[in-house]
């Protein structure tokens, strides 16, 4: 039988709740207890697939193909489990299931009302991610914070979550900022309290408080609030903020949060976090600095390549070096401006994107990479724009695009497959999820990995045009990862260059801090190698 945390915020959202639950995952699962991790997102959108970077931060895709919260990265780094469609909970989706359900007449002309239709679809689909893995424990985090309108029904499905699974089987943990003040920086609880009146005015009494603050929390003033709030002191947790996201599990597990749910919950106290611990200390200690420029649209936005600046401090702590990422706007390069600061660093990432602004920057990144022999690593747009790039070269024309940026354009090399484009029209045409893929014998793909059958997860809609195949395979493109039938490349890398590779997949969803992904071990290998002198500001 699953037992349920529900995490709720308060007082300030982005205060890390997200890293708060997947810590609470790992010092859980440092016991042997099997953990899962659904988010409650309140807001109407179905799910983040169509949302502006601006808005939401990165899309996290599960296995199956789900368009997720980035706070599910989180989740499955620190848990190191594989989640699932269920562990993403919108209100457009539970309205949408709702409506088509009246449409239906499944209420056989009842009055639908928020309680008890909207709540009982919440309730299912909690209940349905509890079902999936069938965890000892299932964490909930409830976005937003207590007050949100949006939250309310989530709130109300969660209270009632008490009274159906027993009360020894669920607890609440609220996440709140406390703030500081003034030139004494002195640390205010009143928001605090006021976020654990509104939480008790539903019906909800956290059982453990986490305080999130930039300075240390004294003892004086975990009295004050477990006074105000009724919560035992012990379980007045402080967290203040960490050199690292990784840090978070053990400082949560030394303040006793971890032993206080077990207790609760009757389950195994013995925690061995001795790895974990490892890990953070090497993450922590003084390293030598690599620089990887990325080179995207959004570079004022960090939040919208997550995944792929935890996968490059995965892989970098794997050769013992710190990453400082360079972020460069593709646009700039488009001006002739950046191409100095390319000169400055190690290896160039072009990461996933959709929309032709600041394409052509992103074409310019990898011509860059390949004269100047750069290692260079291509994320689905920047596999992309890699071959689109070669083959440029190879015709001497500027021709050659994608027929997402120039659907008139004489060279598709990329394009959308023959049989995509008759239910182009109706949407709903991305390949998403995972997918197979078999390695060519003696390919530094096939190195990476140390295997020939590996499986990705994807989020594209367009591929590689085989019409090229041949043309780009003479100027010295390897096809080195391949769908099982050989029909779509996966993964494609230039033979006379130190590392310049692309996937059509996105790696970085994969990758995990005990096991950074073995394309960006590799192309970090390689940038370590790299000999770089910041000489080469030109493009040529
Ligand atoms: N826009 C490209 C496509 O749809 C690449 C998508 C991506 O980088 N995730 O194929």
């Amino acid at each position: 039988m699953t037992q349920y945390i529900f995490v709720t915020g308060g007082v300030a959202s982005s205060v890390g709740k997200g890293v708060t639950v997947a810590s609470i995952g790992r010092i859980l699962k440092a016991r042997g207890v099997r953990v899962s991790v659904q988010k409650l997102d309140p807001y109407l959108n179905v799910d983040p697939g169509t949302m502006s970077p601006y808005q939401h931060g990165e899309v996290f895709v599960t296995e199956d193909g789900a368009e997720t919260d980035l706070d599910l990265g989180h989740y499955e780094r620190f848990i190191d489990e594989n989640l699932s469609r269920h562990s993403n909970v919108t209100t457009g989706q539970v309205y949408s299931e709702v409506i088509l359900k009246e449409r239906r007449g499944d209420f056989l002309g009842g009055t639908v009302q928020v309680i008890p239709h909207i709540t009982n679809e919440i309730k299912h689909r909690i209940a349905l991610a509890a079902k999936g893995g069938n965890p000892d424990v299932l964490l909930v985090e409830v976005g937003g914070t207590v007050g949100d309108i949006e939250g309310q029904p989530f709130l109300e499905a969660i209270r009632q979550m008490r009274k159906d699974v027993g009360r020894d089987n669920v607890m609440y943990i609220h996440v709140t900022l406390v703030p500081s003040i003034g030139a004494t920086g002195e640390l205010k609880t009143k928001p605090t309290q006021h976020s654990v009146r509104d939480l008790r005015a539903i019906g909800i009494q956290p059982d453990a408080i986490v305080l999130r603050a930039d300075a240390p929390i004294d003892n004086a003033l975990r009295d004050k609030i477990a006074l105000f709030t009724d919560v035992e002191k012990r379980a007045v947790v402080p967290l203040t903020t960490a050199q690292t996201i990784y840090q978070v599990p053990l400082m949560l597990e030394e303040a006793g949060l971890g032993q206080f749910i077990c207790e609760r919950f009757g389950l195994n106290c013995e925690a061995d976090l001795a790895q974990w611990q490892d890990l953070v200390n090497r993450l922590r200690a003084p390293k030598e600095k690599l620089r990887i420029g990325i080179v995207g649209k959004y570079v004022e936005l960090p939040d919208a390549y997550m995944s792929v600046r935890e996968a490059l401090v995965h892989a970098a702590l794997h050769h013992n070096r710190d990453i400082q990422v360079d972020w460069i706007l593709s646009e700039d390069l488009e001006k002739d401006r950046g191409f100095e600061r390319l000169s400055h660093v190690d290896g160039i990432i072009v990461p996933g994107g959709f929309g032709d602004r600041g394409i052509e920057g992103k074409i310019l990144a990898a011509k860059y990479a390949r004269v100047h022999r750069v290692p260079y690593l291509g994320l689905c747009l920047g596999m992309q724009v890699m071959c689109i790039e070669l083959a440029r070269n190879v015709l001497e024309s500027d021709e050659p695009n994608s027929t997402e940026f120039d659907p008139g354009t004489k060279d598709p090399i990329i394009d959308l497959m023959e049989d995509q484009r008759s239910i182009a029209d109706l949407g709903g045409t991305m390949r998403l999820g995972a997918y197979p893929c078999r390695l060519e014998e003696g390919s530094k793909a096939r190195a990476a990995y140390g295997m020939e059958n590996i499986s990705e997860r994807h989020r594209h809609r367009f591929e590689f045009n085989n019409r090229y195949r041949e043309m780009l395979s003479n100027a010295g493109l390897e096809y080195s990862g391949k769908s099982p039938d050989g029909n779509l490349v996966e993964i494609a890398e230039l033979r006379d260059h130190p590392f310049m590779l692309g996937s059509q997949f996105h790696p970085e969803f994969k990758s995990r801090p005990e096991r950074p992904h073995p394309l960006f071990r590799d192309f970090v290998a390689a940038a370590t190698e790299f000999p770089r002198d910041g000489k080469q500001e030109k493009l040529l």
